[in-house]
């Protein structure tokens, strides 16, 4: 696995983005060794334990948070290359597809459906299909993956209960597994997105992002790392913010990475057209308001190192 957390002096999981890379005092979840953060330009960012590697990070799988860094829900190259050619032929004209047109694959996926008003039967997109082409709307998105999120950790906490049970050897690396899980969880939720127009003294640009601390804060840093690339920044206007929407950053940038302007090594600014930018904001903006749910109040509640399971 990628190990994306490492545990400070407070038994506190601590991502990979919020450390600088090199030796840290941070410690392996699983077997509590020394850890380095690797943050190169061309693998994921993730620690390394600066001695061997444990077992489990080497034979264990990260438990991802479902649809939140990858969009191609584990379609093969070939499912993918056809589930975009119908995408484009049919789905994004508003076509149904016939059924000789459809591998059986994306259908068990549950990425296309029969649509019942056809008859003989034809085939459309279902919103999970969507989602590997970005042609998902973000509100849409939101009602897809908050589900998942959730099935998820029920079934990770019921590992842990099961292991508990049968008193398994590997109950702490199921247990790790479970708080990863959770910080990961806790960390979207606690996060504020947030969306801006930049003007400068050659772009106007646009802004995706995300953070946990005051905007203002986050406008100052913004406005320093643009200046070593620009003479002057103008101005920087708030278009949005939307409370505990952390799960959409990155699939904001899956949706529009035909718009993404990368400067120098910064990566979250957008070059739009000005009938683009309402259409964006607009996509942003019919997302509901996130309401917590019992679970979610219960994860923001709790402290990273005391996750505890229900039993
Ligand atoms: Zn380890």
């Amino acid at each position: 696995m990628w190990l994306k957390y490492g545990i400070d002096e407070n038994g506190t999981l601590v991502n990979i983005s919020d450390v600088t890379k090199g030796k840290t005092s941070l410690k392996c979840p699983y077997c509590d060794c020394k850890l380095t953060a690797k943050k190169g330009k061309i693998k994921e960012h993730h620690f390394a334990h600066t001695k061997q590697t444990c077992r489990p990070v080497l034979t264990r799988e990260f438990p991802v948070l479902p649809l939140y860094d990858n969009f191609d829900i584990h379609l093969s190259s070939k499912d993918f290359q056809q589930l975009k050619l119908l995408w484009k032929e049919y789905g994004s004209a508003y076509y149904f597809i016939s059924p000789d047109l459809v591998p059986s694959g994306l259908i068990r996926a549950g990425l296309l459906q029969k649509n019942i008003s056809t008859f003989p039967y034809q085939y459309e997109f279902t919103n999970l299909g969507k989602i590997p082409i970005g042609a998902l709307e973000l509100m849409l998105f939101n009602e897809v993956q908050e589900p998942l999120l959730l099935k998820k950790l029920l079934k990770l906490e019921l590992a842990v209960e099961h292991a508990l049970h049968k008193n398994a050897p590997d109950l702490d690396y199921i247990f790790t597994d479970l708080k990863l899980y959770c910080a990961q969880f806790k960390r979207i939720l606690s996060c504020r997105l947030y969306f801006l127009e930049i003007y400068t003294n050659q772009d106007t640009l646009h802004k995706i992002g995300v953070t946990q601390r005051p905007i203002s804060e986050r406008l100052a840093e913004i406005k320093i790392d643009l200046l070593a690339h620009y003479q002057s920044v103008d101005d920087i206007k708030v278009l949005g913010t939307w409370e505990h929407r952390g799960n959409v950053e990155l699939y904001f940038k899956h949706r529009y990475r035909d718009f993404n302007y990368p400067i120098g090594n910064l990566t979250e600014y957008y070059k739009f057209q000005t009938e683009d930018v309402k259409i964006v904001l607009g996509d942003l903006q019919q997302m509901k308001p996130k309401v917590l749910n019992s679970v979610e109040i219960d994860l923001l509640k709790v402290a990273n190192e005391r996750i505890n399971v229900k039993m």
